[in-house]
């Protein structure tokens, strides 16, 4: 590791599993001290032991304005201020139609991952104008950008995220303040699982079926890992993207580059 974030501070959200873990550990290999924002104490309580001095917990819902409002404060009180913020916390609807959506849980959605983000943009801008600027990284998906990807009320949600994403990092760049997203393709995490409708399998069941279907559908035939995800947001927060504002990183294995049949003779062609 060489130090890419050496002297930075990071709040990263849905820091305790998956995507946000994976982060985690490699913003602290890079020299940043992280304040994890997330719903799961004991995960959370257990990164700060691990990465003891280094790492701040904090259970956040961030559905809940006051949470998050308090999980930006602490960046300040514990290490002084906030040079990134990374808007990752997620959830996965099942709801396969339009017709079977329940008004609750479209609301729930996007409140985690539409209006989230948008508190955290809202409470983490002026911390990180006070520093004379810093980055924002906001964990959207393809399903974001292409329909079919993934359920209705998340894919709808990741799309806005997308576009919240575009707004804002005109908004704040006067204060120098970038603001860009990570689409991820299929990543080997518990959101996958739920969406392949594999609740807590056993491991090897699982990466054996995520690599099945992973080779089926994208030109990078394996299934793509948290450190995928990590390494891109780490590029975005760093100052090498000093130049780099407003955009969809995708990262997918070249899931969103077209059907397979497209450059794979042996697969079915289903037009
Ligand atoms: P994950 O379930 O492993 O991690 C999600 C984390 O968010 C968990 O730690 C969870 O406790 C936390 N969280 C959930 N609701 C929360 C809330 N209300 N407040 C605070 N924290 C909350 O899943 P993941 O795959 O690591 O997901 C991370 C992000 O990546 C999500 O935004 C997800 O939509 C996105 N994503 C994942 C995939 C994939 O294939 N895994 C693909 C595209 C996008």
């Amino acid at each position: 590791m060489s130090g890419r974030l050496n002297g930075k501070v990071a709040l990263i959200t849905g820091g305790a599993s998956g995507i946000g873990l994976a982060m985690v550990r490699l913003f602290v290999a890079e020299g940043a001290r992280i304040v994890v924002a997330d719903i799961q104490d004991d995960k959370g309580r257990a990164l700060e032991q691990v990465h003891d001095g280094r790492v701040r917990h904090i259970r956040c819902d961030v559905t809940q304005e006051a949470e998050i409002a308090a999980a930006v404060a602490l960046a300040s009180t514990s290490f002084g201020g906030l040079d990134i913020l990374v808007n990752n916390a997620g959830i996965c609807d099942m709801m396969p139609s339009i017709t079977a959506i329940e008004a609750e849980q479209w609301d729930w959605i996007f409140q985690v991952l539409l209006r989230g983000p948008a508190l955290g943009m809202k409470y983490a801008a002026p911390l990180l104008a006070a520093r004379g600027g810093g980055a924002i990284v906001n964990v959207a998906s393809v399903a974001g950008m292409q329909a079919g990807w993934g359920p209705i009320a998340y894919s709808t949600a990741k799309a806005g995220l997308l576009h919240l994403t575009r707004t804002v990092a005109a908004e704040l760049s006067p204060q120098r303040i970038r603001v860009n997203a990570v689409c991820p393709g299929m990543i080997a995490t518990s959101i996958f699982g739920a969406s392949l409708g594999m609740d807590r399998p056993a491991a090897d069941q699982f990466a054996a079926r995520v690599a099945e279907v992973c080779a089926h559908a994208q030109p990078i035939p394996r299934a793509g890992q948290p450190e995928d995800i990590a390494c891109a947001a780490l590029y975005l927060a760093s100052e090498e993207a000093s130049f780099v504002t407003g955009v969809s990183f995708v990262v997918d294995g070249g899931l969103s580059v077209g059907p397979r049949h497209a450059w794979d003779a042996n697969a079915p062609n289903p037009l």
